[in-house]
């Protein structure tokens, strides 16, 4: 049976306080669940736009990317022309009400930007306070002290690994491609269950040229599950803009037969059977229509 587990990442006040609820009508309608991932502190998503205009080729990127009628225009000039405003204070309800419906949730991060952009460049200390001010909020907001997280950006270090497994979490969604592993950095290994994104995300497949329109994408994702796969969307993205073609790309699985378990549901499973769990180097590679790296415990499956 396939299975497609999503994996849902709220990066900005915008995505969480507007796109959480229309993605939690588009699950319930179809009686499916997810697992959300919150970023809680400075909503900075607009230091990233504007680096779209500092680089080569910013015009050939935008235009593919349609950045501004993906994320919106308030989004891209937040933390920038415009103040940055906290996540938390401002979609606190939305959050909540992901949790009450029965979805998973976890720690997405504190300062997406700021993490993916200069988790190498942070002094130690800092990677463990960004980290527990995330947690910090999760508790406040939630009620309970979080079970799992997921790198903004897909981005780790060994430091962030280390910082991570303090928290004795149940599993983590920090890295692409491949099958569950324990990670290990810097010399060391981890023992905190680590679940990959597998699909591609459909802000990368929107950059993919031989996908021009809705169909197109729409077809590439009915054919993309496999076996077991973690799909990862954008509440900025599939809660807004793309929404349509989100539940329709779900329509089509379920039309499939495809199961949607939850991220945890995946963990406890690789968990029954822990002996058989491998041990991963963590690496970083590039997948196709990112900009930027991501970490991988298997370099090999970015080939394929
Ligand atoms: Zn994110």
């Amino acid at each position: 049976m396939k299975r497609v587990s999503l994996k849902v990442d709220c990066d900005t006040l915008e995505g969480t306080r507007d796109g959480v609820p229309r993605l939690l009508e588009i699950l319930a309608e179809r009686r499916i669940r997810a697992t959300f991932y919150f970023t809680f502190g400075p909503d900075r998503s607009g230091v990233a736009a504007m680096r779209v205009f500092t680089q080569r080729g910013f015009l050939t990127k935008m235009l593919r990317s349609r950045a501004a009628s993906l994320y919106g225009w308030r989004t891209m000039l937040s933390g920038t022309l415009l103040p940055a405003p906290s996540i938390a204070h401002g979609a606190a309800d939305a959050m909540r009400a992901a949790a009450a419906a029965g979805h998973d949730t976890g720690v997405h991060g504190w300062d997406h930007v700021g993490w993916h952009d200069g988790l190498d460049r942070m002094a130690p200390e800092r990677v463990a306070e960004e980290y527990g001010l995330a947690h910090a909020e999760y508790l406040r907001v939630l009620g309970m002290p979080a079970r799992t997280s997921a790198a903004p950006g897909w981005t780790v270090s060994a430091r962030s690994l280390a910082v991570q497994e303090e928290r004795s979490l149940h599993h983590t969604s920090d890295t692409r491609l491949g099958g569950p592993f324990f990670p290990s950095a810097g010399g060391r290994s981890f023992s905190t269950l680590e679940i990959p994104t597998t699909l591609p995300t459909l802000d990368e497949t929107l950059a993919w040229p031989e996908l021009a329109d809705d169909t197109a994408q729409r077809a590439f994702f009915r054919s993309a599950p496999k076996d077991t796969e973690v799909h990862t969307i954008h509440a900025e993205v599939e809660g807004g803009s793309k929404a349509g073609l989100f539940a329709a790309i779900v329509d089509d699985w379920l039309a499939a037969g495809v199961a949607f378990p939850l991220l945890s549901e995946l963990a406890d499973e690789a968990l029954e059977e822990r002996e058989r769990i491998p041990v991963r180097e963590v690496v970083r590679t590039r997948v196709r229509g990112r900009g930027g790296i991501v970490a991988t415990g298997w370099p090999e499956a970015s080939r394929r």
